[in-house]
């Protein structure tokens, strides 16, 4: 293969890369200012007039014992899958079983129609009942915690009015509704014997089951197709709440619902590429702080840059090549730039075998360079800004040591995040350097617990509680 050294970057080439690095890099003193602007917006999402972060109260007031039991489903509609879970929280403290079934969300279900996801939905799940429990007809329902990881109002832990659609999802006559009902509706005409007992965000139950097996755990974050915390107030911090008169001291998970953070663009670093990303979104100017994390949109901001300096610079990258592949929108996912940024060999020999296959470009020594170049940033750029969120929370709770816990594919897979994240932490809040590497750090970023399944399974467990002890 006719790989270039990589000392001999042509000049105009290494511009590009150094104009690159100048959008993308997001230094100490800019992490802060975000970070400050973070805690404010947190806030302000929790007073009466509200700000552009959503903050929604969920309605889950206690952290789990780890002393819960019983048997519940769980669904989790995320933005890929559909998984439907039975968890059964066991005598053992802390302990849970558990069998589940992923099935595709067929990418046509996503900008369909809101008659045809229930059903697919109801469909799902009746399927899961009848494999492990034999004709649903004959059963008595099952309570269940529906994970439903879209932003939404509750009044109550068993409604949830859909604000907005969120991670490319784009479904007509949903938005300003409680789904509840239309999921209730569509389980009643497909038989399915099952009882909602609890919606909640993956974010809430990430933190829920995270705390179940690690009392540290004061955060829950996803960063995954789309990205967002959750984490547990006090009643009395919460102005908005006031009118309801609960005691001060109750706690209250917080779905903060971080992605919209900075929809007035105030503080982000944007690049033309999110302002594009943004415009040709079907809900502009929502979600900008997701935009720039979340594992849709990073593949999508690679290749706009890509197509960028092929078509408008002096020097066109892959010149005389057709890039037609290249210009299909969203053809690129995140996990194309986690195997960029996993190239083991010092001449991108893997990474040019991708491009040949999957683009069928074929790019030079120094194009895989600048490509190489261009997913680091781009990875890096979102795991820093991911820090900014953890930071403003953990100031604006006072946690100076605690447990954070992360899921999603970006997270879990994405080479480097979570060193990255640590490392953009350890700025912001202005650690000093670790005496041996395997200390922890103050604030640690871990890897949860299935927050989906069993998080929306305690959840659901929590509430039955409350129902019992006459508290609800
Ligand atoms: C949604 C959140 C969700 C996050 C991670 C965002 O797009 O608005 O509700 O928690 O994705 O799945
Ligand atoms: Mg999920």
């Amino acid at each position: 293969m006719p790989l270039g050294s990589f000392q001999d970057v042509p000049k105009d080439l290494a511009k590009e890369i150094e104009n690159l690095e100048k959008q993308f890099t997001v230094d100490t003193a800019k992490l802060k200012e975000i970070t400050d602007h973070f805690k404010n917006e947190l806030e302000k999402g929790l007073s009466v007039e509200g700000g552009s972060i959503p903050m929604n109260p969920t309605w889950v007031m206690a952290f789990p014992t780890g002393h819960e039991t019983g048997t519940y489903l769980a669904l989790d509609m995320g933005g890929t899958n559909l998984r439907v879970c039975e968890i059964t929280l066991t005598e053992q403290k802390s302990e849970f079983d558990i069998i589940q079934s992923k099935y595709r969300m067929p990418e046509e279900l996503k900008t369909g129609d809101a008659d045809e996801l229930w059903e697919y939905i109801a469909d799902c799940l009746h399927q899961f009942i009848e494999t492990h429990h034999g004709d649903p007809s004959k059963l008595d329902k099952l309570p269940l915690g529906f994970t439903f990881s879209y932003p939404a109002t509750q009044n109550y832990i068993d409604e949830g009015v859909l604000q907005r659609w969120t991670k490319g999802f784009d479904i007509d006559g949903v938005e300003g509704h409680n789904v509840v009902p239309m999921f209730e509706a569509a389980i009643a005409r497909r038989g399915v014997p099952i009882k909602l007992s609890a919606l909640i965000n993956d974010t809430t139950g990430t933190l829920i089951a995270s705390a179940y097996t690690d009392t540290k755990m004061k955060i829950g974050c996803i960063f995954g197709t789309g990205c967002n915390a959750a984490y547990m107030e006090d009643c009395g911090s919460i102005p908005k709440l006031a009118h309801m008169n609960l005691p001060p001291d109750t706690p209250m998970a917080i779905n903060c619902e971080w992605g919209a953070f900075d929809n007035e663009h105030k503080v982000l670093p944007r690049t033309p590429y999110d302002v594009i990303i943004d415009k040709d979104s079907p809900r502009p100017g929502q979600q900008a702080f997701e935009k720039m994390i979340a594992g849709l949109y990073l593949g999508e901001i690679f290749r706009l840059v890509l197509v960028d300096l092929h078509d408008n610079h002096e020097t066109p990258i892959f010149a005389n090549q057709d890039i037609s592949k290249l210009r299909k929108a969203y053809s690129l996912d995140s996990s194309f730039l986690s195997a960029i940024e996993e190239d083991p060999f010092e001449n991108l020999s893997e990474t040019f075998e991708l491009f040949q296959t999957k683009l069928d470009i074929s790019p030079n020594g120094p194009e895989l360079e600048l490509i190489r170049r261009t997913a680091e940033l781009i990875g890096t750029r979102a795991a820093r800004l991911s820090a900014c969120g953890v930071a403003a929370i953990s100031k604006k709770k006072g946690y100076t040591n605690c447990h954070v816990g992360a899921d999603g594919s970006v997270f879990n897979k994405y080479p480097h995040f979570k060193a990255r994240g640590a490392q953009a932490l350890r700025e912001i809040l202005d650690w000093p350097e670790k005496k041996d590497p395997k200390e922890e750090d103050p604030i640690e970023i871990l890897a949860a617990e299935d927050g989906s399944g069993v998080g929306a399974a305690l959840i659901a467990a929590l509430t039955l509680q409350r129902v019992k002890a006459g508290l609800m």
